[in-house]
């Protein structure tokens, strides 16, 4: 018999913080409320309701997260408005880089000492923003760098929407050479499980979007959401009148393979999950997209393409192969791309559009599944020394 993992669904983390303190939700700030919440805020310190747009039209029009930077405040307000609406949320501990600054990696430490990672990748079209939506994952996926220490603790709303005002912040100064200075994508496919943090990832995805200065005005369309398929709120999620995109960490088409790989789906079986999936497809006209990642012998035989295929033939979905990236310790490999290539023949002659998903970030821990906060290096320390290491590797 296959010994399975142990699931922990009770959202209950067990895990302390990196310097070993109580996990807690940090102080409200003003991307937790909305608009009317924030006139509230403004309100309870004595302060016109006005000042509540003029603070929301500096950090969401204008990037600003200083309340010192916001010279149409009064000053002896500032330091009142900081600690009511702008209490800082986010500090850097490091910064990686690659692609010539093109692929960037923060670590943050949080408020209570708890680390997370976002990923920003500009392309010459586009930049998107991968953002964490837990400090940890409790969804234990033995491949995924994230679900080996477990759950710390869900993130606010504004830890989330923050991660996205700072790079948006960095994207309009002009930070990343030959890119959009317009931050347009967010990714939920961080550190975590978006859809066990559901109200807060939900909340965010409003700020986000709504228009300035209530939000940042992102379109809804250019907004993924990922996950393991937490059946029941991946059906609320369409009931919610959203239009993002949903993705689905599928990884295996039977039941027995995902079982160890995506242990949740020891509790929704993948028909459950497909289903699901279809129905907000269908509710939503967006397609969803299966992510897949490719593992040498594990999951990459053809039979298992065919049966993928013929499970989302004539569906509004599409697979988004990932080559598997190394995480420490891991047993497994990526497939040999001819194995890739069969398998991509396969789904696409079922009639299932499929594509295969660059390995940005890979040389700095940062693609998909290698989020892990394990820290090292000052802002900028390491920064250097892998950029020059890459333009050495072009010029060779
Ligand atoms: N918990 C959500 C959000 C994380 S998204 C989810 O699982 O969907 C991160 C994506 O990268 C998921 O599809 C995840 O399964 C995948 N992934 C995790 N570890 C990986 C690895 N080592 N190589 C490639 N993809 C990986």
């Amino acid at each position: 018999m296959t010994q399975l993992p142990v699931l922990n669904l009770s959202g209950n983390a067990t895990a302390t913080t990196s310097d070993g303190r109580r996990p807690t939700l940090p102080p409200r700030h003003l991307a937790d409320l909305d608009l009317a919440g924030r006139r509230a805020a403004v309100a309870d310190l004595g302060e016109p309701a006005f000042r509540a747009g003029q603070v929301s039209a500096h950090y969401f029009g204008r990037l600003v997260r200083d309340a010192e930077a916001m010279t149409d405040l009064p000053a002896r307000t500032r330091a009142a408005i900081t600690e009511a609406l702008l209490p800082p949320l986010l500090e850097p501990v490091s910064e990686l880089a690659t692609d010539n600054g093109a692929t960037r990696k923060t670590l943050w430490r949080l408020h209570d000492g708890s680390l997370v990672e976002s990923v920003l990748m500009g392309y010459p079209d586009r930049v998107t923003v991968c953002v964490s939506s837990q400090a940890g994952c409790g969804m234990a996926c033995p491949f995924c760098a994230t679900g080996q220490a477990g759950l710390t603790r869900n993130l606010s709303t504004a830890e989330i929407v923050d991660q996205v005002v700072w790079f948006a912040g960095l994207a309009a100064r002009g930070a990343l050479p030959g890119c959009p200075d317009r931050l347009s994508r967010v990714v939920f496919m961080g550190m975590g499980e978006p859809l066990a943090n559901y109200n807060r990832v939900i909340a965010a995805v409003r700020r986000l979007t709504e228009p300035a200065p209530e939000g940042l005005g992102l379109s809804q369309r250019h907004i993924t959401v990922s996950t393991v398929g937490l059946v029941p709120a991946m059906r609320r999620l369409t009931q919610e009148g959203l239009s993002v995109t949903l993705a689905l960490s599928l990884h295996a088409p039977d039941d027995d393979l995902r079982d160890t790989l995506v242990p949740v789906n020891q509790r929704w079986k993948v028909a459950e999950v497909l289903d699901a999936a279809f129905e907000y497809a269908a509710r939503t006209g967006r397609r969803v997209s299966i992510e897949y990642a490719m593992i040498r012998d594990v999951n990459d035989h053809p039979w298992r393409a065919d049966l993928l295929g013929r499970l989302l033939s004539g569906r509004l979905a599409h697979v988004n192969l990932i080559p598997l990236n190394p995480t420490p310790g891991s047993k497994w490999d990526a497939s040999p791309k001819p194995v890739e290539r069969e398998f991509v023949r396969r789904l696409r002659a079922a009639g299932v559009p499929t594509t295969v998903r660059d390995t940005r970030g890979r040389e700095i821990d940062g693609a998909c599944g290698q989020l892990a906060a394990s820290g090292g290096g000052k802002v900028g320390e390491r920064e250097g020394g892998l950029l020059a290491r890459r333009a050495n590797e072009e010029t060779q």
